[in-house]
């Protein structure tokens, strides 16, 4: 065999990184809160604790949104801990742009 084939190379373009690794990309970690509300017993601790996530509906919390920013990770850990039915669980989820 003489010479070199390309067809022999791993060639990889930008859009064969993670998303994390490409060039310029904004990538950011977050974590996921996860509300059973078959366990919520609507005692409002959770809004009480972190009102940015969750907010008490007719009967039961809801959540205004499962996406935590990293930095309110160990608040929403406090808050999941505090909840007196352990109906608050963290997930980890990333997301980039
Ligand atoms: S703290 Fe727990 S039981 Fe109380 S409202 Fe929130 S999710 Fe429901």
């Amino acid at each position: 065999m003489s010479g070199s084939s390309i067809s022999n190379l791993n060639v990889f373009s930008n859009r064969d990184l993670p998303l994390a690794d490409q060039p310029g990309s904004m990538y950011f970690f977050f974590m996921k809160a996860v509300l059973n509300r078959e366990l919520c017993v609507g005692c409002g601790l959770c809004e009480e604790n972190m009102p940015e996530i969750f907010k008490i509906g007719e009967f039961t919390a809801e959540l205004r949104t499962d996406s935590v920013p990293e930095a309110l990770t160990e608040k929403l850990q406090n808050t999941a801990e505090d909840c007196p039915t352990g109906a608050i669980s963290i997930s980890e989820k990333s997301g980039g742009s």
